[in-house]
């Protein structure tokens, strides 16, 4: 389904909503049909080799009409063109990194971006001969300064991976337009509900839809984004070649997921926001990193760029030792140990960053406590945080 002018399109509930779907074409079926298959057939061979009907599909590698049906809301969502779905975020990263570089090409990236997503840019692609600068981003400038005559891409994440640090999206896209270098932005965080890169001049919104998009902690998903000319040309190459495609079961699964993620992300932010405000004037808590506080660092960015704050913090507490970390995380009740966020359930996990990161000469790296904030009472996950602060 192609986008309207952005005056015209539905607000992101109603995309979430009825975007993308004709219920004529499924027998009038309120939730679209699963088309688990793996290939389309054709009545006679003419019609396969000589008058192709426009909506006629192929093989599932390449489209599926289940599939198409989530990727034309999250394309609507991120006032993209069009959008792909991948078998995980790192499927999308990696395919769009690839579509933007080849041998002897270097790379500027945030140094604080996701962990895979950083060995991919730093380890994996040095195998062919591309070069990568990591930078701390915040400063328009460094982009600048990073950027060598081989330079194609720019590599963001904002807010960025524990930290949540921010890019200006706007003037970082001006530099690399300026230079012809292309620019790929990891949303996951913010969600297409509370920031669209592609607004601000971004090439490529990438995302875990593990995440926030799928919601439910039950399939994993990524999606790219941008417009028709440059996803057509990545589609053709890595879409295709490198094969990483999402199944039918899990785009529905992911389309189901889609249909509450409005509310999902305000119901994230509300409470995020009540808990990060108790834990700041909690005597046990050195700080929390976290946009949109009242110590914020980057408070222009995030009134510029995000309408929204989600459920992923992290706590840093006054004993920043790892023993700390550990009982306070094994005395919380309700908030499971493990590594993923954006799903229902609230999650906690020991995390020690790099002095750098939080502004520290030290190098002794700095225990913090990363917290996902889920869809639980707030009165609840409170009582259980404040009980486990008693231990540290
Ligand atoms: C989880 C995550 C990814 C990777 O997504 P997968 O679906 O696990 O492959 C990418 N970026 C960010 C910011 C993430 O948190």
């Amino acid at each position: 389904m192609d986008s309207l002018p952005p005056e015209q399109m539905p607000d992101p509930e109603t995309i979430c909503a009825h975007w993308g779907e004709d219920r004529t074409k499924y027998m009038g079926a309120v939730i679209p049909p699963i088309f688990q298959n793996s290939l389309f057939t054709n009545p006679t061979v003419e019609d396969r080799y000589e008058h192709r009907d426009p909506g006629f599909h192929d093989y599932t590698r390449v489209e599926n009409p289940t599939t198409e049906i989530t990727e034309a809301k999250i394309a609507a969502l991120e006032r993209g063109e069009r959008a792909r779905c991948f078998g995980s975020g790192m499927g999308a990263i990696s395919c769009t990194i690839l579509s933007a570089v080849k041998a002897g090409d270097h790379v500027v990236a945030v140094d604080t971006c996701y962990g895979p997503t950083r060995q991919f840019l730093k380890s994996y692609l040095a195998r062919f001969g591309v070069t990568v600068t990591m930078i701390n981003g915040s400063d328009v400038q460094e982009w600048e300064d990073a950027r060598l005559p081989n330079t194609t891409l720019f590599y963001l994440e904002s807010p960025s991976t524990f930290v949540f640090r921010q890019q200006d999206l706007s003037a970082v896209a001006g530099i690399a337009k300026e230079h012809g270098i292309t620019t790929i932005c990891d949303n996951s965080w913010a969600s297409p509900i509370f920031q669209n890169p592609l607004e601000f001049g971004i090439d490529f919104v990438v995302h875990s839809a593990t995440k926030y998009l799928g919601g439910h902690s039950d399939i994993v998903a990524g999606v790219a984004v941008g417009s028709k000319e440059k996803m057509t040309t990545m589609l053709q190459n890595e879409g295709q070649l490198i094969g990483a495609i999402l199944d039918p079961f899990a785009s529905w699964l992911l389309m189901r997921g889609l249909r509450t993620l409005p509310i999902r992300m305000e119901h994230h932010q509300q409470t995020t926001l009540e808990l990060a405000k108790r834990l700041l004037s909690h005597p046990k808590v050195e700080t929390i990193y976290y946009p949109g506080l009242a110590h914020d660092p980057q408070p222009e960015l995030t009134a510029r760029q995000l309408r929204g704050t989600s459920g992923l913090m992290t706590v840093r507490l006054k004993n920043q030792t790892k023993e700390a970390s550990y009982r306070f995380v094994n005395s919380l009740k309700y908030f499971g140990i493990g590594c993923s966020w954006g799903g229902f359930e609230s999650l906690a996990l020991p995390i020690s960053l790099p002095g750098k990161w939080v502004g520290e000469p030290q190098t002794n790296p700095i225990w913090t406590v990363r917290m996902h904030i889920g869809l639980e009472g707030v009165n609840d996950l409170w009582n259980d945080i404040e009980h486990a602060l008693c231990t540290v």
